[in-house]
């Protein structure tokens, strides 16, 4: 029976301290395709088990020096690591007894030496669909996850998401205090109804994730971006300083204007407005609300200036006063 589904090579941790049982053991499941990787006593199985890209699929002898199987079994159940490994107990009769303890400590089967071959391939086989069934099922909550907490047309942040970064920020500068910062950075379309109604919606979504890309590119790795609202973006900056935040922002700003979407044979430029605020951990810890407030006011204000510009919540220029 070939092993290999599709590309797939299985990979099996065989740990018997017994040479005889152990080259006959790897001899058998290398024969069914597997790609064995086979270990003498406990400590060497937990080393291969606890490390990087572990198998997924276990046959372990109960007893062994270093670690015996339940034993190995009890820690990799405790660790609670994904992906799940799925672990094969082998027994001597005697100790076949024991087997509640075996089940107890997280084996997910056993078997009693000698090892019938066919028995033992079809346990394999079982072990492989528990893992496959497992794999989907963190595929699926990972895809959940995404869809719950990204905007699909942008795939940045959803609203929801980039809110929850930012009170987390929050929160984590109160508690380092004055020396710790949070910057809200609103950011704005400038004209998009314009866009909308010159080119339709389609060109007006494309430009929308144009723009998006345009901001990721323009902030710096660690600053968290996400869609606020239509043609809205709420940028979550750590650690920069006033400066910092201003100098992010005319990056975004330039990045926005200097490279207009192209479709077809025209460029649409689009610039964007942007008003920022800044919180300090010292300040006692402002909420979310407050913060977003005084980066929406910022931004406002920005759009009054006469658009493509970049406004700091406290740091107007002399020209806003009329
Ligand atoms: P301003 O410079 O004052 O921001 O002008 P504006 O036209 O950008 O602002 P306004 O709020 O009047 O218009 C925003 C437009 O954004 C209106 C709405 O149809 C459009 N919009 C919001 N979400 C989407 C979207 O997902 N796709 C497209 N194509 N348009 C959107
Ligand atoms: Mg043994
Ligand atoms: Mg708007
Ligand atoms: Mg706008």
């Amino acid at each position: 029976m070939a092993q290999t589904k599709g590309k797939r090579t299985w990979r099996l941790l065989v740990a018997e301290d017994e040479l005889i049982s152990r080259t006959l053991l790897t001899r058998l499941v290398s024969s069914w395709g597997y790609d064995v990787i086979a270990v003498e006593d406990g400590s060497q199985a937990l080393e291969v088990l606890e490390g990087d890209d572990p198998p997924r699929l276990a046959v372990l002898d109960w007893m062994m020096p270093g670690a015996d199987g339940v034993a190995i079994c009890r820690r990799i159940r405790a660790l609670r690591r994904e992906p799940y490994i799925y672990l094969i107990i082998l027994t001597a009769l005697q100790e076949r007894q024991k087997l509640v303890e075996a089940l107890e400590a997280g084996a997910d089967d056993f078997l009693t030496k000698p090892v019938q071959p066919h028995e033992l391939e079809l346990r394999i086989h079982v072990g492989r669909r528990i893992v496959e069934l497992e794999e989907q099922l963190i595929e699926a909550r990972e895809a959940l996850r995404e869809l719950a907490t990204h905007d699909p047309l942008t795939r940045i942040w959803n609203r929801r998401a980039i809110l929850e970064i930012l009170e987390k920020e929050i929160a984590r500068a109160s508690r380092k205090g004055a020396s710790a910062d949070v910057c809200a950075l609103m950011i704005d379309i400038d004209h998009f109804k314009t866009v909308n109604d010159q080119y339709g919606h389609l060109v007006g979504d494309q430009v929308l994730m144009h723009v998006a890309e345009r901001i990721r590119e323009a902030v710096r790795r660690h600053d968290e971006v996400g869609r606020y609202g239509g043609e809205e973006f709420l940028a979550v900056l750590t650690g920069c300083g006033v400066n910092g935040l201003k100098a992010v922002a005319e990056r975004i700003r330039k990045e926005v204007a200097e490279n207009p979407f192209v479709t077809g044979d025209r460029p649409i430029a689009v610039t964007v407005s942007l008003g920022g605020a800044r919180l300090t951990g010292g300040e006692g810890g402002g909420s979310i609300m407050q913060l977003i407030g005084r980066a929406d006011h910022a931004l406002y204000e920005a759009k009054d200036q006469g658009r493509n510009r970049v406004v700091i919540d406290g740091e107007q220029g002399v020209n806003d006063e009329e």
